[in-house]
């Protein structure tokens, strides 16, 4: 597109998280903007270049999800910075984690910054070829997003606007329209194991079972560094045996262990729970070289499938999403695993009523 000369003025880039679409968003800009540009990137070492890498190119504007009592993105200007560079493949979670009370907050696209963005690309543009505007997060932007609508259709000549997203679906449809989107697909496992051993110092096979469960997500695969999940697979499996049996002082006991660990540790824990769920069911009713599991899990799951059906296996693993959603809002763990616990136990319990 850059090099045809053909770079349409307002873009959107999605993909699923963890995939880079925003670092990919911004070395777009930066490549559009270089000024020694290669074929296939940007030369890394001129002025323009430089200022990008640092954040601090002063025709290069973010917007992005704050919480009160910030209202504009300029305001976190320093602290977005510095979470960027220390990881460019964070999630809106992670970067509401780092402001001061942001914890479980939700993270909002105000009004006011939305006429701060149209204030910014009035005025022209300090040395840059291309002004560019990333709205990262465009989910939120609700009514007030209206406010753009005519700056996103027409914006002024040498504006690059890009708007980098997870879900198109919760993205104000009249802002969609109005913007070519590029659809970034997910990491590819080979180079999620290429990057843990190369730049996250694992061994082979470390690389490979993170590879696996993070599925193309590569925050999560950098999260899976530093938390230990050998654990995971027995700790699954006395779950499942728990909640089938039902016996409260045994749940108890797996309830108390497991909220004593880390929320980070949980979701990850979560999540795996979740894929082994579908491997259940995939083991009976799918094609078997698709699964993704060594072979202790594969021994378990012989036995195991007989109880995930098409019946309960939608059931389970929305429970399970939510599951990770309460965590990452500070609900009571304890009484959320215990719940849960409960009504996975009796998904399980259930005959198969559909097949
Ligand atoms: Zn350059």
């Amino acid at each position: 597109m850059a090099n045809d000369g053909r770079v349409s003025h307002t873009q959107l880039f999605v993909g699923p998280e963890g995939s880079g679409n925003l670092a990919l968003a911004i070395a777009f800009a930066q490549y559009v903007n270089c000024l020694k540009p290669g074929i296939a990137d940007s030369c890394g070492t001129c002025t323009s270049c430089i200022k990008f890498e640092k954040l601090i190119h002063p025709d290069l504007h973010f917007t992005i999800p704050t919480i009160s009592p910030y209202k504009q993105t300029r305001e976190l200007a320093q602290d977005w910075r510095e979470a960027f560079i220390a990881n460019p493949y964070l999630s809106n979670f992670d970067w509401l984690n780092t402001i001061e009370n942001g914890a479980n907050k939700q993270g909002n696209i105000t009004s006011e910054e939305c006429r701060d963005i149209l204030h910014r690309l009035a005025l022209t543009a300090y040395e840059a070829k291309f002004k560019t505007q990333i709205i990262w997060q465009p989910e939120h932007l609700k009514t007030e997003g209206n406010i753009l609508l005519k700056l996103l259709e027409e914006p002024p000549y040498g504006t690059l606007i890009i708007l980098v997203a997870n879900h198109t679906e919760k993205v104000l449809p009249t802002i969609l329209s109005r913007a070519q989107t590029i659809k970034i697909p997910k990491l590819k496992d080979t180079d999620i194991e290429k990057a843990m051993v190369d730049l996250h110092a694992c061994n082979a096979q470390k690389a490979t079972d993170i590879s696996r469960l993070a599925d193309g997500d590569y925050n999560m695969a950098i999260s899976l560094v530093t938390v230990d999940h050998d654990g995971y697979f027995e700790r699954y499996r006395d779950w499942m045996r728990s909640c089938f049996s039902g016996k409260v002082d045994e749940l108890q006991k797996w309830v108390d262990e497991i909220s004593g660990t880390g929320r980070e540790y949980i979701k990850n824990f979560i999540s795996y729970t979740s894929q082994m769920t579908r491997a259940a069911f995939l083991y009976r009713y799918g094609d078997q070289k698709l699964l993704r599991i060594n072979d202790k899990e594969l021994k378990f799951l012989e036995k195991f499938t007989a109880f995930i059906h098409s019946g309960n296996l939608s059931e389970i693993t929305r429970s399970l999403d939510d599951a990770i959603i309460f965590t990452e809002r500070n609900a009571n763990l304890k009484i959320m695993f215990l719940n849960l616990s409960l009504y996975i136990g009796r998904q399980l319990k259930s005959g198969n009523q559909t097949s």
